[in-house]
């Protein structure tokens, strides 16, 4: 009998039940005042004439892009314009439906659709609307019936997995077994990601375009192991899926754990792009995974993309976005760039450089993340995932209970959870990163031993107004050793690293929506003379986030390294070379070592995160015999030209393929 075997480990809280405090509060407030909110105002495809509102505009996936953000965003900040705004998207593609069961504006496509179901869902869960059952009910009997003579085809089929999510949610309601057919249908014409995590037969730079190498396919495709487990409930998918995340890193990994795509898979440089679309996918695939398998593991993984990438991929006020981000990024310019497929000015900020795809899809990444902070486990309790400041309304045991978490996470490293309203009998579980080996747990002011189960501390006992828990989450400066030869650092979540100023020209756009070119203030090129020792040692220097933490005007925590300056670091077709030329053009007459602040990545558009290892400066040189000018040992250091990144010649057939 067809059925869902598996089920979700965690039960998602409805969107509006966990509201953002602190920086996060401020971070979405800049967001529905400018990249969301301003947007329908400048940009035809998420305006009044999108094909999905019943005009003759865009009628593909950007206006279920922008509805699937927009609607979370409106809950979280309980935000009136934004609401009536999802709301007449959501009646415009209720209202088009047809008495057979198909919606949307006149296009013969399946994957616009699975976007739009993700977004139906949202909004029904957050407002009770009772027409979406049915709504679905009638879609997905027509889905049925069309799919053996219209399968899954391109996009749909390299994505059709994500519609599990919305079929899984239906057939809880429901629990039509035709659901589950439909689920295993879905399955079988879409890619079968599962099978590409375990061979991985992609493990160089792209050369040849395809669905399987598109980042935003990948990132997407990583949720297929949790999908198939909600049909036969088989634990083994778990180990492909974390077999699969493993391969992803070790061949196309970067310093900040997200792996390359630009917009194919681009290998380990850290000058390679990473898709702003691929980042906002990925954060949704693992907070999928989180529901499905309540793993903590892939919430560590979650909170380095989303506290370092996302506010990267976007300038401080919150409006331009870039297309792709690197992590050594040392000129933000139109220029020709060794990407797999991309045009001149996909790394500079704007309303839709190279292609409007991310502009429709950046709207999810912030807010659904505020989901992930909170879920309701299958013991009766409450489990903290992601941390961040929050309140969170749940329905516990005995009644609504309210929390509030009071933490300038991931800047600071307390977080205190205090019952703000109703009580009772149940579990709390914290999560505790793999990073902290020493949290420290008091209850009421009391110390209390952190034992850490499956990457949980677990408090239960019967709780009332004015309780207050407080964890610690000590992290230590960690240096992580890269393919390259290289090395990044981090402090937690957070990456880090050396920025040297922005001088910020713009060079096109709108009021709402500037086009920008950033170049560094100062010479951007730095060495670590720190060892792992030293760096752990580092003095780590915190401050209170202000009202945009994610920029340079006060970057709320620093980490001082012993580092030297590196000003002969060549740059190779618009990108800083690789550490290893760096250290083969390193002076070691010219610059001494001296202690620089390395800052978080989210704050530094122009920065250096992968940095080259350089031995501690030669014994007996001191600064004032340094020979500024000298040349001694040039030879000795010359460069070698088989270093340098070949050249690649672009192939404009092929970049239409596939974006
Ligand atoms: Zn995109």
């Amino acid at each position: 009998l067809a059925s869902f075997y598996g089920s979700f480990a965690l039960r998602e809280l409805v969107p509006g039940a966990i509201s953002p405090r602190g920086w996060l509060r401020d971070q979405l407030a800049l967001q529905a005042r400018g990249a969301t909110g301003r947007l329908p105002e400048v940009w035809p495809d998420a305006g009044p004439n999108s094909g999905w509102l019943g005009g003759t505009g865009e009628c593909w996936e950007r206006g279920p892009y922008f509805l699937d953000g927009l609607i979370p965003l409106a809950h979280a900040l309980a935000d009136a314009d934004l609401l009536a705004l999802a709301q007449r998207w959501i009646d415009a593609i209720l209202a088009s439906q047809r008495p057979d069961g198909w919606f949307g504006p006149d296009s013969e496509d399946w994957w616009p659709r699975i976007v739009a179901l993700k977004a139906l869902v949202q909004h029904a869960d957050a407002t009770g609307d009772e027409r979406i059952v049915p709504f679905l009910e009638r879609y997905f009997a027509y889905q049925a019936a069309q799919l053996p003579a219209r399968p899954f085809a391109r996009w749909a089929r390299a994505r059709g997995n994500d519609e599990i999510v919305a079929i899984a949610w239906l057939h809880e309601r429901t629990g039509d077994p035709a659901l589950a057919e439909l689920a295993q249908v879905v399955l079988d014409q879409s890619t079968d990601w599962e099978r590409w995590l375990r061979v991985f037969p992609h493990r160089e730079v792209t050369k040849r375009l395809k669905y399987l190498t598109h980042v935003v396919n990948v990132a997407m495709g990583i949720k297929a192991p949790a999908m198939r487990f909600l049909l036969d409930g088989d634990p083994a998918h778990r180990e492909t899926l974390d077999a699969g995340l493993a391969n992803l890193d070790r061949f196309h990994g970067q310093v900040h754990g997200m792996f390359s795509g630009d917009e194919h898979l681009a290998g380990t440089d850290a000058t390679r792009g990473v898709e702003t679309c691929a980042v906002v996918e990925m954060m949704f695939s693992l907070q999928t995974l989180i529901r499905v398998w309540g793993s903590a593991a892939h919430a560590d993984l979650l909170e380095r993309i989303a506290y370092n990438l996302m506010p990267a991929a976007l300038t401080a006020d919150v409006t331009s976005h870039q297309y792709h981000q690197q992590a050594n990024q040392v000129l933000i310019s139109v220029a020709r760039r060794d990407w797999t497929a991309a045009d001149d000015d996909s790394q500079t900020f704007g309303l839709e450089p190279n292609y409007g795809c991310c502009t429709a899809n950046l709207h999810q990444g912030w807010p659904k993340l505020l989901r992930t902070m909170w879920y309701a486990t299958e013991d009766g309790g409450l489990a903290a995932l992601v941390h961040g400041p929050s309140t969170v309304r749940w329905d516990g045991p005995e009644g609504v209970v309210e929390i509030e978490t009071t933490t300038t996470y991931p800047f600071g490293d307390i977080l205190r959870y205090e019952v703000l309203s109703g009580g009772g009998e149940f579990p709390l579980r914290l999560r505790i990163p793999a990073w902290c080996s020493e949290p420290e747990l008091a209850v009421d002011g009391a110390s209390v031993a952190a034992i850490v189960v499956d990457g949980f501390v677990r408090v239960e006992r019967r709780w009332t107004v004015g309780d207050v828990v407080e964890l610690r989450l000590p992290a230590v400066p960690r240096l992580v050793e890269r393919p390259s030869g290289g090395a990044g650092v981090t402090l937690g979540s957070l990456q880090l690293v050396h920025a040297p100023g922005e001088i910020w020209e713009r060079y096109g756009g709108s009021d709402q929506f500037g086009e920008w070119e950033v170049r560094s203030r100062r010479n951007w090129g730095l060495g670590l003379v720190s060892d792992a020792e030293a760096i752990a040692e580092a003095r780590v220097e915190r401050g209170e986030p202000g009202a945009q933490p994610f920029a340079l005007v006060d970057p709320p925590l620093r980490v001082w390294v012993e580092a030297r300056d590196l000003p002969d670091w060549p740059m190779v077709r618009g990108s800083a070379a690789p550490p290893a030329i760096a250290v083969a053009t390193d002076n070691l007459g010219l610059a001494h070592a001296r202690t620089v602040a390395l800052v978080p990545y989210g704050t530094a558009r122009i920065r250096v995160a992968e940095f080259p290892l350089l031995p501690p400066d030669v014994p007996g040189t001191t600064w004032n015999d340094a020979q500024p000018n000298s040349d001694d040992g040039a030879d000795e250091w010359e460069v070698d030209p088989d270093l340098l990144i070949a050249a690649e010649p672009r192939n404009p057939a092929e970049k239409g393929e596939a974006r």
